[in-house]
């Protein structure tokens, strides 16, 4: 059996932080000295946990059944990923879109004092008898982690009792990281120790592991194949609407590929180091200079350099006329980005494309393997675009994007419509975002949003956001306790 892959946490990485902020120039300054370290807040919003992320990189597996030893609050997130597993079925072709089996132990007082592990027993029975799923994934949480409720002993004594079901423990109590990623850790780390064990499947020839994040939808899905076709390759799509077969397949790969520079990246190393597996990591294909880069390093790892470079002249040739007539209507503004930290990296690429310059972007994580990609916006962009390096965080953002009144956001546009900024969504699994097709139609929704800003002028004269004046005169990074801000 292979040993356990993860025993470090993400915020034990060098160089990582998920609370800073500053102009660019100042973060990577740090981080090149080693010593950027992570502020203390003193004032939080809601944050996301790692429990969401490990619950979202599942929820779309064919044939299992998600269970979280939790109180029921625990699992109000999995709403929204449900939605998203229900869309991603339509595009796939689904007409009857079908809910995941996700359920609560429904942990309370009682569970809390004397233990939830019968309750726990009583639940994986009664999912099994009642869906035969091939997989039940088990999820920990802070409340049964705290009392110490062994889930992995459930499972391995209960495992004895099925044959066609495997039973696999997830621990991601919030309470272990700050860093929600540490979620996507520890799904691969059970993917590896409860799926593929001491498998050695024989490698597929051309065969490559995509391993894509849980914002990716089906029409990128679509459009990273065909990329990844023009060089020769099939791709077995990790993991999402993956499936028990597939998860098997992944050491029978010849290559691994991730979409995002932190996601599935110690699993990749881990598949290079005990299979011989070679990887890359080229981050987000999201505009023309991140796309070029993502399948010009792919076609390098598997020496298909000529085909990559033809293949991305003819998308070029494509759609340049289009991309000229867009930046003729948008060049100039001025933009704010607010996404995950690859994809917010990525998007920062793609407004270059129409000419646009950063003033801002908000991400979770600031880490040392985005900091060459910064810089390489500086080089575009100037080095004094602020990043508000926050998980969630609204009243920050808010605060910021009414400083830098920026004329565009591209992010959830919930609070900035009611500062009367109008924004695009780019977040999203439900449209193309990825390619040279996905630059002329987020290009596109771009122009369009900047042609008609109806909606947000109205929800500004309508609608006032939370916060006192007092706030917006206040600086962003108020409630973050800086080491040098003491000094
Ligand atoms: S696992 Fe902990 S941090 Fe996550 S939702 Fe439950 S209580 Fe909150």
């Amino acid at each position: 059996m292979a040993t356990k892959l993860l025993d470090a946490l993400r915020e034990d990485r060098p160089g990582f932080t998920s609370s800073q902020g500053g102009p660019e120039c100042y973060l990577r300054g740090k981080s090149r000295g080693g010593c950027l370290k992570p502020a203390d807040r003193t004032f939080a919003q809601t944050t996301q946990c790692q429990q969401m992320n490990a619950i979202a990189t599942l929820l779309s597996m064919e044939d299992s059944v998600f269970i979280v030893h939790a109180p029921d609050g625990c699992s109000g997130c999995a709403s929204m990923f449900n939605e998203s597993y229900k869309v991603g079925q339509y595009h796939r072709g689904k007409r009857v879109a079908k809910n995941a089996h996700i359920v609560s132990s429904s942990f309370d007082e009682n569970d809390v004092i004397m233990g939830g592990e019968t309750k726990l027993r009583t639940t994986i029975r009664s999912v099994v008898q009642r869906y035969q799923p091939k997989i039940v994934f088990l999820f920990s949480s802070c409340s049964s982690g705290i009392i110490g409720d062994d889930i992995d002993a459930v499972a391995a004594e209960l495992q004895k009792d099925y044959d066609s079901t495997v039973i696999i423990p997830i621990h991601c109590e919030g309470f272990k990281s700050k860093i929600h990623s540490t979620g996507f850790d520890v799904v691969f780390n059970a993917i590896q120790n409860y799926i593929i064990g001491d498998d050695r499947p024989e490698t597929e020839e051309g065969l490559v592991n995509i391993f894509a994040t849980t914002s990716i939808g089906y029409a990128d899905q679509l459009e990273l194949e065909r990329m990844l076709k023009a060089i020769g390759l099939k791709v077995n799509y990790i993991p999402f609407f993956s499936s028990y077969e597939k998860l098997k397949k992944i050491p029978a790969a010849e290559y691994s590929v991730s979409v995002c520079q932190v996601f599935a990246d110690t699993y990749m190393k881990f598949l290079y180091e005990e299979y011989g597996i070679p990887y890359v990591i080229t981050g987000m294909p999201v505009g023309t200079r991140s796309t070029d880069r993502w399948l010009t390093e792919i076609a390098k790892m598997v020496g298909k350099e000529e085909e990559a470079a033809a293949f991305l002249a003819r998308e070029r040739a494509a759609v340049l006329p289009e991309i000229e007539s867009l930046r003729e209507k948008i060049q100039g503004r001025r933009v704010f980005v607010c996404t995950g930290t690859g994809r917010g990296v990525a998007a920062a690429t793609l407004i270059e494309d129409y000419n646009m310059k950063l003033v801002g972007i908000q991400s979770p994580t600031y880490e040392d393997a985005y900091v060459d990609d910064y810089e390489r916006l500086a080089e575009f962009h100037g080095d004094d675009f602020i990043i508000d390096v926050a998980t969630m965080q609204p009243f920050e953002q808010v605060n910021l994007v009414n400083r830098l009144k920026p004329d565009f956001f591209i992010g959830i546009g919930s609070w900035v419509d009611k500062l009367g900024i109008p924004n695009t969504h780019i977040l999203e699994p439900k449209r193309p975002t990825f390619g040279y097709r996905g630059v002329v139609y987020l290009g596109r929704k771009i122009a369009t949003a900047l042609e008609n800003t109806a909606w947000a002028d109205k929800m500004a004269a309508h609608r006032k956001l939370p916060y006192r004046d007092s706030w917006y005169q206040q600086d962003a990074f108020h409630y973050m306790k800086r080491e040098e801000d003491e000094e």
